[in-house]
């Protein structure tokens, strides 16, 4: 039986359990234009959403195929780590 969350990443990226390789993918539902500022709480607007793409999660240094989040007002850029089951901010250059 296929296990799947689609309550983590702020909705951007649906978790799903096992097949391997791509377990972040794009949810079935059409993910959210905002997410929320960690620090602030203040609304980003997403501006590229790439799921399952092959990365080492800055955290918990697993590699995986995570998916990632840019933002059209913030150098940051969120990573949806599988195994830390929730975004890792990254600072922009
Ligand atoms: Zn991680």
């Amino acid at each position: 039986m296929s296990y799947e969350r689609t309550d983590l990443y702020c909705g951007v990226f649906q978790w799903q359990a096992a097949d391997g390789q791509a377990p972040v993918i794009r949810p079935t539902v059409p993910p959210p234009s905002f997410v929320p500022d960690p620090r602030t709480g203040r609304r980003l607007r997403i501006s590229t959403i790439q799921a399952s793409t092959p990365a080492i999660c800055p955290a918990c240094s697993c590699r995986a195929h995570g998916g990632f989040v840019s933002f059209e007002d913030d150098l940051r850029i969120a990573y949806a780590c599988p195994r830390c089951m929730e975004l890792i901010w990254i600072k922009g250059a």
